[in-house]
């Protein structure tokens, strides 16, 4: 039975989709079953993982608004050894078509408990908001991975996001909790990110992922090919961190 990770902070641009799409390809080439699910319009983690997300005949949008089971939207990340629910523009338009609909925030939950028995892993790639797309991603999961880079306000944002998702695990998901944080687009000689990466270490002890993403210019480079980092340039450091994150996640689902 999956385990659900919805990787979320309302930040954008701070690496979600890179982490998503990398720890998917890394857990699966770690011989894991994996599902990525993309929650986000822009389609990113759809068209990172060589999937054409205009050419789609069905996606996560149909899933939501009850037109199709999850079943028939599936598809396969060829480039990433996984498996995928995919996403596109007319996913904006779920945030307005649910706003009538009952349970509008589990509709997501419902759906992955028909294939949740088929993979080890599904991993929610979150769009930046605090949206109902991100609520279901939260209600779905078992626990959510923030990532984050170690700048001068990426404490303050963090804030918003666990009392979220401290509202949903008291309101809506008793089984939610955050897995860890991890640091992405680490630069080591930046005195900055090395202080906010010790604030960090303090005020969340443990939960701080060991694993370090460095920028890693093959990381930004992949989703133009249609593949994860980790297949694109297996020997880059990017690639070699998000191998040792995949790792290091299938250790810590252990002590859950
Ligand atoms: P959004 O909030 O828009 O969904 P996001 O949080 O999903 O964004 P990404 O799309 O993963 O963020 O990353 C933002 C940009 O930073 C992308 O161009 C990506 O290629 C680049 N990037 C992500 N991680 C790294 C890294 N470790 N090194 C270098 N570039 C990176
Ligand atoms: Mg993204």
């Amino acid at each position: 039975m999956a385990k659900i990770f919805c990787i979320a902070n309302q930040k954008g641009g701070v690496g979600k989709t890179t982490t998503a799409i990398n720890l998917a390809a890394g857990l699966a080439n770690l011989g894991q079953r994996v599902l990525l699910v993309d929650l986000d319009p822009q389609g990113n983690a759809t068209m990172g993982s060589g999937i054409d997300k205009s050419q789609l005949e069905y996606s996560i949008y149909q899933v939501l608004i009850g037109h199709r089971e999850i079943i028939e939207t599936k598809c396969r990340s060829e480039s990433g050894g996984y498996d995928m629910i995919p996403a596109n523009r007319h996913l904006a338009g779920a945030e307005i078509e649910l706003v009538d609909f009952d349970n509008r925030e589990s509709i997501l939950r419902l759906a992955l408990n028909q294939i949740r028995m088929d993979y080890d892993f599904i991993l929610i790639d979150c769009p930046p908001a605090l949206s109902l797309l991100t609520l279901n991603g939260l209600c779905a999961a078992n626990g959510v991975i923030v990532p984050m880079q170690c700048e001068y306000f990426a404490l303050e944002g963090l804030s918003d996001l666990v009392n979220t998702i401290k509202q949903v695990h008291a309101n809506l998901n008793q089984d939610l909790k955050i897995i860890g944080l991890l640091r992405v687009m680490f630069d080591a000689r930046t005195a900055l990110q090395q202080q906010v990466s010790e604030q960090l270490i303090s005020h969340f002890g443990d939960k701080v992922f060991k694993t370090i993403i460095p920028r890693n210019v093959r990381l930004a480079e992949a989703p133009s090919y249609g593949m994860p980092g980790v297949i694109y340039d297996k020997s880059s450091r990017g690639a070699k961190a998000y191998i040792d994150f995949g790792a290091e996640m299938i250790q810590r689902i252990q002590t859950l």
